[in-house]
């Protein structure tokens, strides 16, 4: 089987299919392989590792993947693109294909099977209507992972990795960074792919924390004071929070939250960092326990 990562092999395996491109299903594949190339490099892949990859399409990628990879384990949605996947990549032993949805996949369970349950690392040209659900599914469910190596929008990536005073800097940014540390490590134009998507892309690596950057008693309860605290970006922290009815505080108990940071009542919520937002939320958890 020819190697898929240019225009002319794409379209011929396509059409010798008579597959037609699902919107739903954010299909935009990828057509030039010095693309691929740089997402397998930013994912530093050795040949002991075992890797995950969302969304095969055609198995562009995935053909990268099994030269550089011990075991790569495919999970696709659509079982229109399984016969493909089983055409391109029928030369490769260490290549699984899964017909499922990312998102009702057990992945833990994948990393135990294929991988003794040591951390593999995860691979993919997203689909762009979940790329927000996956990576936190990914986070959250606590997979064994050395890194996330993903093409998403290139305003994704930039808010992904905005720090405090940006304009992009918002839940998002703090939702990933407490989990991991990001890398934008390629721009890439609409160009790359077929059907062109309407939007610039980009490729961005989240190498997992070995140690969590911040402690704090109630995670779940951070992540609700920092989603409440750029709810309303326009107003102060303090009114901000105030609003919120996931914040059952009164301005006194905020207002001293935020003096107990030595930060200014009318402060902004995107100027605060992931320790002062952590910091911020124990001081509300505890003084709720206490009343
Ligand atoms: N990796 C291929 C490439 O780079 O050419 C295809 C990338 S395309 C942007 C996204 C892929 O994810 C499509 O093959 C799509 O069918 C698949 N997909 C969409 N939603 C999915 C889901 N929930 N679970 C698994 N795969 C999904």
């Amino acid at each position: 089987m020819a190697t898929l990562g240019n225009p002319k092999n794409t379209i011929e395996i396509i059409q010798k299919y008579q597959f037609t491109f699902q919107k739903k299903f954010g299909q935009n594949f990828l057509i030039d392989s010095h693309v691929v190339e740089k997402i397998i490099r930013a994912a530093q892949i050795t040949k002991e590792e075992c890797v995950l990859e969302i969304g095969p399409g055609i198995g562009t990628m995935t053909q990268y993947l099994a030269e550089n990879a011990r075991q790569v384990i495919a999970v696709e949605i659509d079982a229109k693109l399984i016969p493909i996947l089983q055409e391109t990549l029928a030369s490769y032993e260490n290549v699984v294909i899964m017909n499922q949805d990312i998102l009702k996949t057990d992945i833990c369970e994948l990393a135990e099977i294929y991988n003794d349950g040591k951390p593999i690392k995860v691979v993919a040209n997203l689909p762009y209507y979940i790329t927000t659900p996956i990576i936190m599914k990914l986070f959250e469910t606590n997979v064994p992972m050395d890194n996330i190596t993903v093409m998403v929008q290139k305003e994704v990536a930039d808010r992904m990795q905005a720090g405090p005073g940006n304009k992009e800097y918002g839940a998002l940014s703090l939702a990933v960074q407490y989990y991991a540390r990001p890398y934008i490590a390629a721009n890439v134009p609409p160009n790359c792919f077929i059907p062109r998507p309407n939007v610039g892309s980009a490729v961005i690596r989240l190498t997992r924390h070995r140690d969590m950057p911040v402690q704090t008693e109630n995670p779940q309860f951070m992540f609700q004071l920092i989603r409440a605290s750029f709810n309303q970006r326009r107003k102060t922290l303090q009114n901000g929070l105030n609003n919120s009815p996931d914040i059952p505080y009164s301005k006194e108990t905020i207002l001293a939250g935020i003096e107990s940071l030595g930060l200014p009542p009318t402060v902004r919520g995107e100027t605060l960092t992931l320790e002062q937002f952590a910091a911020l939320a124990d001081f509300l958890y505890k003084s709720g326990r206490e009343g």
